[in-house]
């Protein structure tokens, strides 16, 4: 459902992507794994259609991601839902707006305050809070939550979208191990139960290592490392400690 094919991405000198080739099929969850500048984000947002690349293709859901219109792209967007390092909840807003506003692309009327969303929208937004296990805070505001809580949140609105896709940009870099233990396995098990494609940054070795179905390494804006996440040797192993842990050229 993913094809990335010869991507390179130059800002101005700096080349961020260099002949990248990166193919996920349906029901995939792929581990992004490299260090700070590796070029981990904008490779996602390459595959989200909000960067362009310099060279080379990239398909998703079989459309052509850099030639679609404004409003092609928002149709696509719907079908590919994000997470971040930092969550990005609205910290005013109660637990379950913030769910709600996972939603807003799927409004015809008004779009503000909770009274804009059909009942409908309320129950599904109650339903993915109980999945992701904080019913309880659905009246609380966001940014009494703490952060692992808060990225279940939006994980939660990430759902609001049914997304066929889920890309996830170092969902538990700003997380402790307990909460981002969670995290991992929240992720991890929605995309089972739903058939999600997902693909998700990282840039520590620990946590890729058996998460996911692949772990594809970047250094420097290459592809270094492509490789299946389970059932790897010690050797293996050190092989990719070796690759995408290490700054020297
Ligand atoms: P981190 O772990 O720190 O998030 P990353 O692997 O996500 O790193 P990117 O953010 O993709 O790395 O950046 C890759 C390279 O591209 C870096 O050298 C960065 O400085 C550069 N870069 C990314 N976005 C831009 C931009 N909009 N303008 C200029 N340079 C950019
Ligand atoms: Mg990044």
């Amino acid at each position: 459902v993913i094809q990335v094919t010869a991507v390179t991405k130059d800002f101005g000198s700096t080349v961020a992507l260099s002949d990248v080739e990166l193919t996920v099929n349906r029901g995939e969850v792929v581990v992004l794994l490299g260090l700070s500048g590796s070029g981990k984000s904008t490779l996602l947002r390459h595959i989200d259609g909000l960067e362009r690349p310099t060279k080379g293709t990239v398909e998703v859901l079989g459309v052509h991601v850099p030639k679609l219109r404004a409003k092609e792209l928002r149709r696509l967007r719907g079908r590919v839902a994000m997470i971040f390092q930092q969550f990005e909840l609205v910290p005013s807003l109660t637990v379950l707006e913030n769910v709600l506003t996972g939603a807003l692309a799927q409004l015809s009327g008004p779009k503000l305050g909770l009274w804009a969303y059909p009942k409908s929208f309320k129950q599904r937004a109650l339903q993915h809070l109980d999945r992701v296990g904080l019913l309880e805070k659905a009246y609380q505001r966001a940014d009494q939550l703490s952060g692992g809580q808060q990225q279940r949140v939006a994980i939660a609105r990430a759902l609001m979208q049914d997304p066929e896709i889920l890309l996830a940009d170092e969902p538990v870099a700003s997380l402790d191990p307990e909460s981002s233990d969670q995290v991992m396995r929240l992720i991890r098990e929605i995309a089972a139960d739903d058939g999600l494609t997902v693909v998700c940054s990282l840039h520590q070795v620990d946590l890729a290592l058996g998460w996911g179905d692949r772990i594809v390494g970047l250094r420097h804006g290459e592809v270094v490392l492509n490789t299946p996440a389970l059932g790897l040797s010690k050797e293996e192993v050190m092989e990719i400690y070796g690759r995408v842990a290490t700054t020297t050229t």
